[in-house]
């Protein structure tokens, strides 16, 4: 068992950072937790605390029940796989990877049997003789994930992994990682800023901003209905759209005016107030139309930009700005009437002052 609990974890730094502020998080044996968050927001500084690189100000650690707070990083039951590769220059693959066995004194038949079985993993079979300098920096990277996961970690550390690849290999690299990750049942913390990555490889994402953990949540609960502004915003590309709007209750019905367009809310999604709020709807979440519809909200395009697969259309609803996804043959110009229709359920509401979700009391 490999459950990992943060208690209060705190680091700060002189007399002024507090990178990462009395933390609780529990992740479970075997899950694979992304700690997600703009530059600077302590993720790195909260992994490296729980790797034993840092030693936190406050609040214990504990792995697999052991209270690990104190123990220097080999002591600790993990690996860690860093951004830049690190391997060595000097070392084969099979060396590179091999490396920890044999500061362990593995014997050697069982460090042979073991390297091959990563490398298999990792797709690396055909390259355990060459040096890091004849490698794709991708196949670094895969020598880096195939050193720690050899030494059969209880848990395993990933910081931004995917940062020094290029565009199309962190795409075959993610999944091949998830892969990877689900074949080991590793207990597994990842490290990101990149909010697609979070939500492609995590069993849960653990959203962070200023040293604190702001929400905890499968991937797709996080995006679908995000704890304040902030996380819509930071998480899904586009992010959430926000427009000023008022919820107008009349006995046992309910609307949001948004501008002087009135759309009426489902019970399952009526929030709890009336008065000013914050409207929240993904760009997906919305149907567009050319042509005049009934209820629906008239807007203005402003830009048209294909994407491949979608529309991404940006409009104005009088002087508020959102983004809408359509259907790539989706016949609209800049600079044309368009009608919105958000899909009712799928409308999120935040307090205009706090920024904080208002979450339907149903
Ligand atoms: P990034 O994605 O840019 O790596 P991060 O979320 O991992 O950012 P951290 O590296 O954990 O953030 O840093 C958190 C805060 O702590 C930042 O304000 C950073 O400047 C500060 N910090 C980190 N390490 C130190 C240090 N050794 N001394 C002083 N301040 C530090």
């Amino acid at each position: 068992m490999a459950d990992i609990h943060l208690d209060a974890v705190t680091k700060i730094f002189g007399k002024q950072v507090r990178a990462v502020d009395r933390v609780e998080l529990t992740i479970a044996d075997q899950e694979f937790m992304v700690l997600l968050g703009p530059s600077g927001c302590g993720k790195t500084t909260l992994m490296r605390m729980i790797a034993g690189l840092e030693y936190p100000d406050g609040g214990r650690i504990r792995i697999g029940g052991r209270d690990v707070t104190d123990l220097p990083p080999r002591k600790r039951p993990i690996a860690m796989v860093f951004q830049s590769y690190a391997v060595f220059p000097h070392l084969t693959v099979a060396d590179n990877i091999s490396f920890g066995l044999r500061m362990r004194h593995t014997p050697k038949a069982d460090i042979r049997r073991r390297v091959e079985e990563v490398a298999g993993l990792v797709q690396l079979g055909p390259y355990l003789e060459r040096f890091p300098a004849q490698l794709s920096g991708g196949q670094r990277q895969r020598v880096a994930v195939a050193r720690a996961v050899v030494m059969e970690p209880d848990v395993l550390l990933m910081d931004e992994p995917l940062s020094n690849l290029d565009a199309l290999l962190r795409l075959t690299f993610r999944a091949e990682l998830k892969r990877l990750v689900a074949e080991l049942k590793t207990t597994t913390i990842y490290v990101t800023h990149d909010q697609v990555e979070a939500l492609s490889l995590g069993d849960r994402i653990a959203v962070m901003r200023e040293g604190r953990i702001i929400q905890v949540d499968a991937p797709m609960a996080v995006y679908d209905r995000p704890v304040n502004e902030f996380v819509g915003g930071f998480i899904g590309n586009p992010p959430m759209n926000y427009l000023r709007g008022r919820i107008e209750r009349d006995g046992g019905t309910a609307r949001v005016m948004i501008g002087e367009h009135a759309l009426p809310v489902p019970p399952e999604a009526r929030p709890d107030t009336a008065g000013d709020v914050l409207v929240g709807i993904r760009a997906e979440h919305v149907t567009a139309s050319d042509r005049a519809v009934a209820g629906a909200i008239e807007a203005r395009t402003e830009v048209v930009e294909p994407l491949g697969p979608q529309l991404l259309v940006t409009a104005l609803v009088g002087d508020q700005r959102i983004k809408l996804l359509t259907h790539p043959d989706f016949a609209i110009q800049p600079d044309q009437p368009i009608w919105l229709q958000p899909d009712p359920g799928k409308l999120r509401w935040f307090d205009t002052g706090t920024r904080e979700a208002i979450v339907p009391s149903v």
